[in-house]
């Protein structure tokens, strides 16, 4: 038994199963060409969609950046409220990218 990727939803599953257990994608009686197309398109999307994602990672770390200086108080030695919530989205959108890009170098290397 080997571990393929459904055809429709791109997550794993046995290549002896005639029905995949997460979308339920009915594999069986399908030829072989057709199923290597839809895998493939399935995994393209999949990458589409983790580059999308890293935009957004990437966005919400430049929003971040921005808020700190827009909201740099520097009479007050402790950081505003403002100042904090950027540093969140700044640690938010670095490590939601980081797992972003780990995700599709793995996706790329299979
Ligand atoms: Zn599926």
């Amino acid at each position: 038994m080997a571990i393929v990727n459904c055809p429709e939803c791109n997550k794993k599953m046995s290549d002896k199963a005639a029905v995949c257990e997460h979308c339920g994608f009915v594999v069986d009686g399908l030829d072989a060409n057709t199923l290597e197309r839809k895998r493939r398109r399935a995994r393209a999307d999949y990458i589409n969609k983790l580059t999308a994602q890293s935009m957004l990672a990437m966005l919400v770390f430049v929003v971040g950046i921005g808020g700190l200086f827009y909201f740099r108080d520097d009479t007050s030695p402790d950081p505003t409220w403002q100042s904090q919530i950027s540093i969140g989205l700044m640690a938010i959108g670095f490590i939601w990218y980081i797992v972003n890009r780990v995700r599709l170098l793995n996706t790329r290397r299979k």
